[in-house]
């Protein structure tokens, strides 16, 4: 056994924690967000590493088993494809959460009898937590991953039995808190209750809202963790676990505030019910397409340009032809500046993060105020593979599943011009209504592929 003194290992873990504190604090922005990752590794490592030497260990065999499994599940799970983040990351947080219930599990078991009702109350409250966040994370990534319909699945009554499986769980618990020494059959009861309730909590959301209920889940399981912090006696899990459940927590409320939707209404309101039938919406309209040549025209003739990207730049890895095009056209002294809206893509940032990959000057990214403002006087709004965020339904039609979430205004511009693959709808299942417009023109094709061709009309390099 290494033994290492108790005062070296306290300072390691506050020097962890301030590790993390920056990490947030660096990650708001995408000029410091790889600063903020890398210190966020450098703590992580530094916690396990610290832990691994503490006095109060008793053997290691465990600890490199576990190591090994995690490396082997998590090297392949960190390569997925930038669109596969969202059910990674609930993926991420079910792992979480399995390893809060775990613990605390045997953490009751390694106590039994001799618990106190503090101690048990910690312990129900952590397991409970974290149990129910396990199973919701996995039914959230299995309905991002399309393994489960991703529509929400609902039934007459199912809020009461939600609240009733949920306030089972809580009452076994009490049973537990009043009297920690006896009943130790109830425990496993009120771990299969509370698995049951993440998957009831969960199964009826779908749709648009499944990206906010992740971030939601984030926020549950740095509850769990900071709870166990509380039940093993350690600060740094503790702090992390608070900032990882509170900035979770803020992350829910900014997409939230972003999409017009309330709490209440993510988690009980079933969105994707509403999706109209967009191929109905489209019979008998007419839209205008033009090539990759008359495109590269219009945007040469032009002064500024807006680009809203969207989901489908993802999908089709556009970014770096995405800056192909910038380069040519800031060549030809057109201004060209990228509208970013808070929740374009499937997770907050993802624009953000693809155009930084592709380097393109921060301070020509602006956010959804600042382009709404400049669109009118905006001789092109360029539209690449973004739909819902542009959907001018949200701020007309008051029946629309999207009304009221804040939209880029792309409408406003003199001209529009929308790359996408058809007139399909984006997440949300809808028409949209900006596709009809006498100034709108479809550029239709693969994003990559279009904005390439029009580099190539434009005399820059293209394919
Ligand atoms: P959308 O999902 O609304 O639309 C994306 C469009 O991209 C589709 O209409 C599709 O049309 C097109 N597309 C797909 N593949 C390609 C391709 N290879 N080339 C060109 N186009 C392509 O995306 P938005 O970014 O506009 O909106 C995001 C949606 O996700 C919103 O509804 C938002 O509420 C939701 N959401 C996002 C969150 C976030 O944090 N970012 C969180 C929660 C929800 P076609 O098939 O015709 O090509």
């Amino acid at each position: 056994m290494i033994h290492v003194n108790p005062d070296l290992t306290e300072f390691s873990y506050i020097v962890a924690v301030g590790l993390f504190i920056l990490a947030l604090k660096w990650l708001s922005s995408p000029a410091t967000a790889r600063r903020g990752v890398l210190a966020g590794e450098i703590g992580a490592a530094l916690a396990v590493l610290t832990t691994f030497f503490n006095p109060t260990l008793v053997q290691y065999r465990w600890i490199l088993v576990a190591l090994i499994v995690g490396a082997i599940i998590g090297i392949p799970l960190g390569m997925v494809h930038m669109t596969a983040v969202p059910q990674r990351t609930a993926l991420s947080h079910a792992f979480g959460a399995l390893a809060a219930a775990t613990i605390g599990i045997a953490e009751y078991y390694v106590r039994f009898p001799n618990l106190t009702r503090f101690g048990m109350t910690e312990i129900s409250l952590e397991v409970i937590i974290g149990a129910l966040s396990f199973t919701g994370s996995l039914i959230a990534a299995g309905k991002l991953q399309e393994f489960l319909p991703q529509r929400p699945i609902t039934y007459k009554g199912q809020n009461i039995v939600s609240f009733c499986t949920l306030g089972a769980a809580i009452v076994i618990a009490l049973i537990m808190i009043v009297e920690p020494g006896r009943f130790p059959a109830l425990f496993p009861a009120m771990v299969i209750v509370s698995l049951l309730f993440g998957v009831m909590l969960v199964t009826p959301i779908g749709g648009a809202d499944m990206p906010t209920v992740i971030a939601l889940l984030n926020s549950y399981v740095g509850l769990s963790a900071a709870l166990l912090g509380f039940v093993l006696d350690s600060k740094v899990l503790v702090v992390a676990g608070a900032l990882d459940g509170s900035s979770g927590f803020i992350l829910a409320v900014i997409m939230c505030k972003a999409m017009n939707r309330s709490f209440t209404n993510v988690l009980f309101g079933a969105f994707g019910q509403l999706q109209v039938s967009a191929a109905a919406a489209q019979e008998d309209r007419t839209v205008r397409s033009a090539s990759p040549e008359e495109a590269a025209g219009i945007l040469a003739a032009s002064n500024s340009v807006i680009v809203i990207p969207g989901y489908g730049m993802a999908v089709a890895q556009a970014q770096h032809k995405v800056r192909e095009l910038f380069d040519t056209l800031g060549k030809k002294g057109v201004d060209v500046r990228f509208a970013i809206h808070p929740v374009a893509g499937r997770m907050p940032g993802h624009m953000n993060v693809l155009l930084a990959e592709a380097d393109i000057p921060y301070d020509k990214l602006i956010d959804m105020e600042s382009a709404n403002s400049d669109l009118p006087h905006t001789d092109v709004a360029l539209i690449i593979g973004a739909n819902d965020v542009t959907n001018p339904a949200a701020k007309t039609d008051q029946g629309s599943p999207i009304y009221g979430m804040p939209i880029i205004e792309a409408d406003k511009a003199r001209t529009v011009m929308v790359i996408k693959r058809s007139l399909s709808p984006g997440f949300a299942g809808i028409d949209n209504g900006l596709y009809y417009m006498d100034k709108t023109l479809m550029l239709f094709g693969d994003a990559r592929a279009f904005v390439g061709d029009i580099v190539r009309e434009l005399g820059g390099e293209g394919h």
